[in-house]
């Protein structure tokens, strides 16, 4: 087969779009989209993105080296699995994004914007996931693979959408089990890939960020290890090695809004992700309104001052144990 990532940053698909390689029947349904079918049957459906944000290039190199594993016979495939390069422009410049933060643009919001880049990608990748998960029957996992921009208490963890049925407890270990330290529970509805997936599908689904972004070649993959090795476990049917301990467990309490241009963040710059607040603390604070911990303490996510109006600027957690 021709070099899935290779040609997906030159933005070609190969003339003939499907074919086998060893046990495997491939379909490139677009760019950056690729499906592997094992030849015996199975109920298992597998989503595993990657590059939603087209900085975050170590998640690119851990599933590159999989699918290569896959489609080289050295790794066993017991799922349907749908493997997506998100972003392929935004990546071949290394930019988060060239008009529009894609992991805001799902479940209803492309629509409602101007024609970019992006909003054109998003309903590529809605469309590419209702088109994979054709079966009601299959059990369903999307696996979003990110890294954060800033340093973090818990070097690697998962954000799942919020979610009305629970979720399902060998999803979480093996979340655990692929190193992640964390778990961040979102209680309101969210324009992320992940959000899509588990509301329109049902979906096992959970954003993992799993280290610091940094260029391509520049990746520490040890960093990474744990994850690809699970991934690899999961692809064949097998029980990753277990996690010593199981990921702290967190939900979001409040979205800290940048509502106006007078919007001011009080938690440093560099402040790490996970960094805890005592009671009282003012947090934020914009036109007047303040926001202030009100439990014990609180946890701060993905803190941002800089995004555009209207947008996140950071998220505000409680531990659940
Ligand atoms: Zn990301």
């Amino acid at each position: 087969m021709h070099h899935f990532l290779a040609m997906t940053l030159a933005g070609e698909i190969p003339r003939r779009p499907t074919g086998e390689a060893g046990a495997l029947r491939w379909i490139w349904h677009e760019q950056g989209i690729l499906e592997l079918q094992p030849r015996q049957p199975t109920r298992r459906a597998l989503v595993i993105s990657c590059a939603i944000h087209g900085n975050e290039t170590a998640p690119v190199e851990i599933v590159d080296a999989l699918l290569q594993q896959l489609l080289d016979g050295k790794l066993a495939l017991s799922w349907r699995l749908l493997v997506i390069i998100g972003n392929p422009q935004a990546l071949a410049r290394n930019q988060r994004y060239l008009q529009r933060d894609l992991n805001r643009l799902f479940s209803g919001r492309w629509q409602q914007l101007p024609a970019s880049d992006e909003t054109v990608r998003a309903a590529q990748l809605e469309r590419a996931i209702s088109h994979f998960y054709h079966d009601d029957d299959e059990e369903r996992w999307h696996l979003d693979l990110h890294t954060a921009i800033r340093g973090s208490h818990h070097l690697r963890f998962g954000v799942l959408p919020a979610r009305h049925t629970p979720w399902d407890e060998l999803f979480l270990r093996w979340l655990g089990d692929a190193g992640l330290e964390a778990l961040v529970f979102h209680q309101a509805p969210g324009g992320t890939y992940t959000h899509y997936t588990s509301e329109q599908f049902a979906a096992q689904a959970c954003t993992l960020e799993l280290g610091k972004a940094l260029p391509f070649g520049e990746n520490d993959l040890r960093q990474f290890a744990r994850t690809a090795l699970a991934l690899a476990a999961l692809l064949a049917g097998d029980a990753a090695p277990e996690a010593t301990a199981a990921p702290t467990r967190y939900r979001v309490v409040q979205q800290l809004t940048r509502h106006s241009e007078s919007f001011v963040l009080y938690v440093p710059q560099d402040a790490l992700n996970f960094t805890a607040y005592p009671k009282g603390t003012l947090l934020a604070e914009d036109r007047g309104e303040r926001y202030v911990v009100q439990g014990e303490q609180a946890w701060i996510l993905f803190p941002n001052p800089a995004v555009a109006v209207g947008l996140r600027a950071g998220l505000v957690l409680e531990r659940l144990d």
